[in-house]
C-alpha cells in the first residue's frame, strides 16, 4: 500500500509485475472553490484550491495488487528498464 504521492524525485513501482505507468489512485480531497455565478444562475468554478489530500489506495493496473505498489527513485526505475 502506498500512502504517498509522487514526486519530482520518485515515482510509483509495482513490486508484484514491474508496472511503472499505471494505476488506479482512490483519493480523497477537501477542496475550496471559488464559484463564479453568471446571471442566469449557472455557475463555474474559476479556481480550486486543495486544503487536505488524502491517498488511501494506489491499485495497479495490470496485475490489480494494491499491496505492492512502491515509491523508487525515479534514476532507480530508469535503470532497471531495458
Ligand atoms: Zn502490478
Amino acid at each position: 500500500m502506498a500512502a504517498s504521492l509522487p514526486d519530482a524525485h520518485t515515482r510509483w513501482r509495482c513490486g508484484g509485475c514491474g508496472n511503472l505507468t499505471r494505476f488506479d489512485v482512490t483519493r480523497t480531497r477537501r477542496t475550496t472553490e471559488f464559484w463564479h455565478f453568471d446571471l442566469a444562475g449557472e455557475h463555474r468554478v474559476e479556481e480550486t484550491t486543495t486544503d487536505e489530500e488524502d491517498v488511501s489506495t494506489v491499485t495497479c493496473r495490470w496485475c490489480g495488487r494494491s499491496d505492492a505498489v512502491e515509491l523508487v527513485s525515479r534514476a532507480e526505475a530508469d535503470a532497471s528498464t531495458p
